[in-house]
């Protein structure tokens, strides 16, 4: 079969999600309660294990593994070195590349990924990303060429909103196009210069989360955040052209994990709080579906994070999930959730591979823009010193050259679409100065004027094309050289724990060997005896954590069901409040009508109306803005036979125009609503 096996490039390497998880220390309200710490950090064996504080009797305690763990005394700077740094240098590669925190509120999602500004040693794997990335094409040679920029959004309420968006009021689309995949349309991305343009970026986003959840009167944990940095990189191949690769990084904050307490259900605060669940509950399905292997379906349609996120789970996506825990006792049933929760993504496999020339790229558009462009300029330049040597020229040619300037001058505007207006008003004065008559030596001055402005400005953005593009060597951290350098000292450092770290474990383990051999060599039937009663206290020991397992178990998904049903009935109540509307407002003939024309469209989970432009709101939308427009003389076009319109019945006694009722009674649309396409 061809692409089969052999081709691991095409195909994409094959890996694991991987998980870890990072305890936080108790905190002030913790401790004042005098909480009890239940958790064990076993770094060596990258174990958590974790005591129920209402265990009955012989109840062992909980053990998880993972990739790896860390405990309340591990630095940010550890955390970038050990989870994020691998996946930031596949990025800067060409892979796409995920960082999802996941946890309780409080347990510190925010604080691992962005941390705290107030000293380097604080900083998260936000910031962190931008000292690596810099880094990076500061040391890379200078054939290689860079793009990077950034956007940053949030999800809250199922709504998408840019946090870098000049209007926080406006909610975004979420769309698919079959070359580049799912996007969020209209969302606004920068094309940074260096690492401090980055870092003002976030802030200037973290500052629009926060302002936005006052106004709204709710917290940032009910939101999931997503800073995307994009870097593309292109180098001359050896067929001769530019190869462009684009590395994608996704660095999540998700919304809390915890069940929404049950004295918050009314209202407008259940809608959120049934919508709010949506995507985080829609993140758990699909893992869930991901690992059982046997589910042919994974609902990544149902929510927008996961559609967002769609590559970084089970797709083309190195990707690593950190759960936040807290240590506390009174957080215990949160705990366990929030491990088994991590402790299933770890069987997610993803197949990730090299981005090569993708459609989306934008250094490639911006290189053939520059060229474009420096051809224009010579031209230009040939053309400034042919007119200044022509002027002595016979009438006929002075008219052959004004044409051919007007053609080339059609031609840059339409290249040049970032000109401002000035520019092209300039350009147009200069047009009509040409047409009025004037001596041709006037003209050819004004001409002169003009042709040079033009260059200003085309080596002006020729300029500002550039100016984005970075290249290799060149050093652009400014204030974040301190922060890379932090970063590159402690992965040294890091490197050298972790083979001391696994020769203690080697020791370890052949010591444990040994004991077990010695154990085995049992002198008499006595010492036997003794070797199987441990044992039996071995297997009990394992037959009371399946069994705690079990319970556990059992309650976690009794209380998954009450929350559910608490869903449901919030959405009934929801309903029902929806349908006394519609009983009190709509006649009853409309309302079959408009169930007739509405359709269910699975791609983007929403109902849709046929003709929707024909509809009562939109029609009249359409009237007041031709009243508003100064035609007031010409009358207005009759649509009685198109719109349909009830409310205005009481004046005219017209319940329902006559010609659109259908033989049942029901108002038929004319076939100017069929033949409008949709
Ligand atoms: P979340 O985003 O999960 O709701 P935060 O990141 O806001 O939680 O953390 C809650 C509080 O705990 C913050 O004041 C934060 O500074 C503190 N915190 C979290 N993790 C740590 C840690 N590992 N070390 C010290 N303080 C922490
Ligand atoms: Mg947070």
């Amino acid at each position: 079969m061809p692409g089969s096996g052999d081709n691991t490039t095409e195909l994409g390497e094959v890996e694991n999600v991987r998980v870890v998880v990072r305890v936080r220390p108790l905190n002030g309200k913790e401790l004042d309660g005098h909480c009890k710490n239940v958790t064990i950090v076993d770094a060596l064996n990258s174990e958590i294990i974790i005591e129920n504080p209402n265990a009955v009797h012989g109840e062992p305690p909980k053990v998880f593994s993972f990739d790896a763990v860390f405990d309340t005394d591990s630095t940010q700077v550890d955390i970038y070195n050990e989870t994020a740094r691998p996946i930031v240098d596949k990025v800067l590669q060409g892979y796409n590349g995920t960082i999802l925190a996941y946890g309780q509120t409080g347990t510190g999602k925010t604080y691992t990924m962005s941390g705290a500004k107030t000293s380097p040693q604080l900083r998260g794997i936000i910031p962190n990303t931008f000292a690596h990335i810099f880094g990076h094409i500061a040391k890379a040679d200078e054939n290689q060429k860079f793009l990077v920029r950034a956007t940053y959004l949030e999800i809250y309420n199922e709504e998408v909103r840019d946090l870098l968006g000049k209007d926080q009021n406006t909610r975004l689309e979420v769309k698919e196009r079959p070359d580049i995949g799912v996007f969020v349309k209209d969302l606004s991305g920068y094309v940074v210069n260096n690492a401090d343009d980055l870092d003002r970026i976030m802030t200037l986003g973290n500052k629009n989360r926060v302002v936005g959840a006052t106004a709204m009167n709710v917290s940032s944990s009910r939101s999931h955040a997503i800073f995307t940095i994009t870097v593309e990189s292109s180098q001359l191949g050896e067929d001769g052209e530019q190869h462009v690769k684009m590395g994608k990084l996704h660095l999540v904050d998700l919304a809390g994990s915890e069940r929404q307490s049950k004295t918050k259900a009314s209202g407008v605060r259940l809608r959120e709080a049934t919508k709010i669940n949506l995507s985080l509950s829609t993140l758990g399905n699909v893992i869930s579906a991901l690992v059982d292997g046997q589910s042919s379906h994974v609902p990544y349609r149902n929510s927008k994070l996961t559609r967002l996120l769609q590559d970084s789970l089970g797709g083309n996506s190195k990707t690593l999930m950190c759960a936040n825990i807290s240590p506390a006792d009174m957080n215990y049933d949160e705990t366990i959730s929030t491990l088994r929760y991590a402790n299933r993504a770890k069987n997610i496999k993803n197949r990730a591979r090299i981005n090569e020339d993708p459609k989306d790229a934008l250094l490639r558009q911006f290189q053939v823009e520059i060229e474009q462009l420096r051809k224009q300029l010579e031209e230009n330049c040939a053309e400034i010193s042919e007119s200044e040597g022509e002027t002595e020229d016979s009438e006929e040619n002075v008219e052959m050259r004004r044409e051919r300037k007007a053609r080339q001058r059609r031609s840059q505007i339409l290249t040049m679409n970032e000109l401002d207006d000035r520019d092209i008003e300039s350009r147009e004065k200069a047009d009509k100065a040409e047409k009025d008559n004037k001596s041709p030596d006037d003209k050819d001055v004004i001409e002169l004027k003009r042709t040079q402005s033009e260059k200003e400005a085309l080596r002006e953005k020729m300029q500002n094309l550039q100016n984005k593009i970075l290249v290799g060597g060149e050093n652009l951290l400014e204030k974040a050289e301190a922060q890379e350098h932090l970063l590159a000292a402690a992965a040294v450092e890091l490197e050298q724990r972790k083979s001391r770290e696994e020769q203690l474990k080697k020791a370890i383990e052949e010591k444990e060997a040994e004991r077990i051999d010695i154990e085995e060599l049992y002198s008499s039937l006595q010492d036997a005896a003794a070797g199987k009663t441990k044992k039996l206290a071995r297997v009990y020991t394992m037959l009371l954590q399946a069994k705690a397992e079990l319970s556990d178990l059992q309650q976690e998904h009794q209380r998954e069901m009450e929350g559910l049903l608490e869903g449901v009935r919030g959405i009934g109540r929801e309903l029902q409040l929806q349908e006394l509307i519609l009983h009190n407002y709509i006649p009853v003939q409309y309302q079959t009508m408009i169930e007739r024309y509405v359709h269910w469209n699975e791609d983007i989970g929403e109902w849709q109306l046929k003709c929707v432009a024909y509809t009562g709101n939109n029609m009249r939308k359409a009237q007041v803005t031709t009243a508003i427009g100064n035609n007031k003389d010409q009358p207005q076009p009759d649509l009685s036979n198109i719109y349909l319109s009830y409310n205005t019945g009481a004046e005219n006694n017209l319940v329902q125009p006559r010609k659109l009722r259908g033989r049942s009674g029901v108002p038929r649309p004319t076939t100017a609503h069929r033949r409008t396409p949709q």
